[in-house]
């Protein structure tokens, strides 16, 4: 009989220390936002597999469309044999993208890969070779997704050299006292100290960054960064892999971004509903840059996560999940704000849409990030009943990313426990 004991003891013998696991939890069943494990225990699912599961897990429209697909054909190839569903998939992402401008979009099959990719065809386009993204940012394991990504610990350690023309700017976090004046200044020192901005082909950032802590990229910000990627004839790539696919109470988190439209988008993760694949969604000028057979992988753009991907979308537009996506969030944020309100601890309660987290520091000071507590909060809480995870540069950030198809009674229930659990490890 399998117990999560005996499990985790098979794992740390067979697999390498360096894939990492938020909770000691081998698991049986899942359906929607609820999991079961191996030992016949029960959990609320608030992780989403890392911003998956938008649509919950097993989707009973995602799952018979997989189904439908298994029967016909499950691999030929895009670049050998095509198939109509990864067509229309691409069709639907490009209506779905804000910017009056004509569109296309390709299918890779991971977050890291979209990003490599997106990054592939700026510099096809621009002709220029140096990328902008910015501390805190993550952006994949992959090589340039470790490059572009703001984060040594435990990312980037022992694991370099990674790909030149890659420089950091600095990401405006109001807690901590760094401006939209500040950031924007840290791009111009780059301009100064690394590299002339003509040489510069794109800057990547997330409207939302999700490892770095569900810092929001303010409007303002957005609106100078655009500005200044016109005066020099720089590409903006959003990077929508774990904001994308409907988190935050739209599509796209940069639908939030009051007309300004990326020329790049990079989607994963919630995308398919379960299965992997990825996208990148730009302007059509830029997308047809690179020259045939510079794009692509045998298994991009899979057919049988092209279906789910279909049926994600389909979903989305049956149950109005971006309406549901608003309500969550309100009902989530409601819901934090009163356990915050009972434990000075919980210094901010932050985020768009279903897109929300609690940061953890001491005295009210956010130069005090609290990770221990956060991490005792998250194991406690498994062991009531409910899944989370930490995120941000010193993991004192609980975030929320259940899916958006859970009821209001099974999120109600989530955040009785959170809130039993902050009263006893508080008590
Ligand atoms: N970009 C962002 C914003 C992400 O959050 C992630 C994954 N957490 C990635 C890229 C990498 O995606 P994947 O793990 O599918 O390669």
């Amino acid at each position: 009989y399998l117990n999560n004991a005996a499990l985790m003891a098979r794992r740390r013998a067979a697999l390498p220390a360096g894939l990492g696991q938020a909770h000691e939890i081998f698991i049986e069943r899942a359906e929607n936002a609820e999991v079961w494990d191996v030992e016949g225990r029960r959990y609320i699912d608030f992780a989403g597999g890392i911003a998956v599961l938008n649509t919950g897990h097993r989707h009973p429209g995602v799952s018979a469309a997989v189904r439908a697909q298994l029967e016909r054909y499950t691999h030929t190839c895009f670049q050998v044999l095509a198939y109509e569903p990864y067509v229309e998939l691409c069709e639907r992402l490009n209506a779905l993208a804000p910017g009056a401008f004509a569109k296309k979009s390709f299918l890779m099959t991971t977050g890291a890969e979209a990003v490599e990719n997106a990054i592939k065809v700026a510099r096809a386009y621009t002709k220029r070779s140096a990328v902008i993204a910015f501390g805190g940012g993550f952006h994949g394991r992959t090589m340039m997704g470790l490059a572009l990504t703001g984060k040594v610990q435990p990312y980037k350690a022992g694991f370099g050299p990674f790909p030149a023309e890659v420089f950091h700017a600095r990401f405006p976090n109001a807690l901590l006292g760094v401006s939209i004046d500040d950031a924007m200044a840290s791009i111009e020192a780059i301009f100064q100290h690394d590299v002339e901005p003509a040489r510069v082909a794109a800057i990547i950032l997330e409207p939302v960054q999700g490892e770095g802590g569900f810092h929001v990229a303010p409007l303002d910000f957005v609106r100078r960064l655009h500005a200044l990627c016109k005066r020099h004839g720089i590409l903006l790539i959003a990077d929508e892999v774990q904001t994308g696919a409907g988190r935050t109470g739209t599509w796209l988190a940069c639908e939030h971004w009051d007309g300004i439209a990326p020329d790049l988008i990079t989607m994963a993760k919630s995308l398919a509903g379960g299965f992997p694949l990825s996208a990148i969604i730009g302007r059509a000028e830029v997308m047809d840059a690179p020259a045939p057979g510079g794009l692509g992988g045998t298994y991009a753009g899979n057919p049988l996560a092209c279906a789910a991907a279909l049926a994600v979308i389909e979903a989305f537009d049956r149950e109005q999940l971006l309406e549901r996506s608003r309500a969550l969030g309100e009902r989530l944020g409601a819901g934090l704000r009163a356990i915050a309100a009972k434990h000075a601890v919980i210094g901010d309660v932050r985020g768009i849409g279903a897109m929300v987290a609690i940061e953890l520091f001491r005295d009210g000071d956010p130069h005090q990030p609290d990770g221990a507590l956060a991490k005792a909060i998250v194991t406690a809480a498994a062991q009531a009943g409910l899944i989370l995870l930490s995120c941000g540069p010193s993991g004192n950030v609980i975030r929320v990313l259940v899916p958006l198809t859970a009821s209001d009674a099974l999120i109600d229930e989530g955040l009785a426990i959170l809130a039993r659990v902050f009263d006893a490890a508080l008590a």
